[in-house]
């Protein structure tokens, strides 16, 4: 059915870079079998899901929606792909994405847009535009995207989805293209809180091919959605409420808050004095571990290499003059710069203090409060072509950079609509506290 929906739809939506259709149904052959067994099954056991293209496929093209990995295909599975087939899930495809998982809107892939479900005419949200317009257009049940600065979270907003960003730490990066590697997390978008906490049981844990990922077990996430908000404190982070964000947006998300309090939470207000400071600290520490990561791609290792040249360093940069678009070139220059001597102190450093900073906000917000609430992001889906200036793309994950920086779980629930278009509520929870946000999110249906 899925397969039927992906080929009705998906020349519209464009969501996939990749359609895996022949291990889609083997797969679902083998869950069958399972079935019919009687095996005990995982929960996950036959569900189609949709994975990003930046998370590593054995044998098939991994792109990150980049010419220089084009035709790369990784000869391993990341570990939350070994995770998922142990599970017997059915991979129906690869995502489509901004190059490299940089951008807010899709329309960085070095492929093709993605459009968003709600309105064709629109940008899906991104990076992680593929996943979601894959759930939303009903072309797979759930799907997994990585969040760095709001990948997750901002594309859930725009295609009312649950889109959660876990704890750093909490799920392996092993086999994640790296984008900003003390940032990136990978997650789960759903179309519900149950589906949310399954995705999320079935990827997280500890990882011993991942110094990062925490040996802190696993809470039952599913065992957390009782709906029950009575004596829950959330806090309403004063410095949210910025300028430049939609009035639909405001109002609807407020109406969300009002809807948290009859629910019997109790809601307050919360200063993050270093909130302003979140977008600038990201747009240094994030393209500055770009500018290291994204090294690796010379044109000798793998992906993409220009060989009409005898010449080394002339194959180097055409290799990177080719492969790499115009966003990623800007990154690696942006972070390049940051790091260089005599610039270092001045910026790195001190985009470093400010993440501290705001850490600081975070763990003193939470002596208080089980949760915060805010808008996901401060517009509803815009249009295709519609943001032309990289700062103004930045501008897109103002509410949800901050929760990078200090490594602690966000989510992005449908909160109501704006002129026919999804609102998402962002939900904030301290280190390890994905159960908070789940239960919170499950008093909402
Ligand atoms: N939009 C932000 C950026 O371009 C965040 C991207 C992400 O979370 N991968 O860096």
């Amino acid at each position: 059915a899925h397969l039927e929906r992906i080929r009705a739809v998906e020349p519209k939506v464009k969501a996939f870079t990749l359609v895996t259709d022949e291990l889609a149904l083997e797969q679902a052959r083998e869950a069958d079998k399972r079935f019919a067994r009687g095996e005990n099954l995982h929960p996950l056991t036959g569900i189609p899901l949709a994975i990003k293209d930046v998370i590593a496929t054995k044998g098939i093209a991994t792109t990150c929606g980049s010419r220089m990995l084009e035709n790369f295909k990784p000869p391993f599975d990341a570990t939350v792909m070994e995770k998922l087939h142990d599970a017997g899930i059915v991979m129906v495809g690869k995502t489509n994405m901004d190059e490299f998982a940089m951008g807010s809107s899709t329309e960085h892939s070095a492929f093709f847009p993605t459009k968003n479900p709600w309105d064709l005419d629109r940008a899906p949200g991104g990076s992680s535009g593929g996943s979601a317009a894959a759930v939303a257009a009903g072309m797979a049940m759930g799907s997994y995207g990585s969040d760095t600065g709001g990948s997750i979270r901002q594309p859930a907003s725009l295609c009312n989805l649950v889109g959660l960003k876990p704890t750093y730490g909490r799920v392996s990066r092993f086999g994640l293209v790296a984008f900003a590697s003390s940032l990136d997390q990978i997650g789960p978008f759903a179309r519900n809180a149950r589906d949310a906490a399954l995705l999320l049981q079935a990827i997280a844990g500890h990882d011993e091919r991942d110094a990062t990922s925490s040996p802190q077990s696993v809470q039952d996430y599913t065992g957390a959605l009782t709906g029950d908000l009575k004596g829950m404190r959330i806090g309403v982070p004063e410095e949210y409420w910025v300028e430049g964000t939609q009035p639909g947006v405001v109002s609807a998300v407020k109406a969300n808050i009002e809807r948290l309090r009859e629910l019997g939470a109790e809601i307050s207000p919360v200063s993050l004095p270093h909130t302003k400071y979140g977008v600038a600290a990201y747009y240094i520490i994030a393209p500055a571990e770009a500018s290291a990561n994204l090294s690796r791609y010379d044109g000798v290792k793998y992906g993409f290499s220009y060989r009409d040249t005898s010449e080394m360093w002339e194959a180097m940069e055409k290799t990177r003059e080719y492969g790499f678009g115009p966003e990623v070139k800007r990154r690696i220059m942006l972070g390049t710069y940051a790091l260089s001597a005599g610039y270092y102190d001045a910026y790195y450093k001190q985009a470093e203090k400010v993440r501290t900073l705001i850490t600081q906000d975070f763990s003193r917000a939470f002596e208080q409060f089980d949760a915060l609430v805010s808008p996901a992001s401060p517009t509803v889906a815009f249009k295709l072509g519609e943001i032309s200036d990289p700062y103004q793309m930045y501008l897109q994950d103002v509410f949800t950079i901050p929760a990078n920086l200090a490594g602690i779980c966000g989510v992005s629930i449908p909160g109501g609509f704006s002129e026919g278009l999804p609102v998402g509520l962002q939900l904030l929870g301290n280190v390890f506290k994905e159960d908070t946000l789940l239960k919170i999110a499950s008093a909402f249906e």
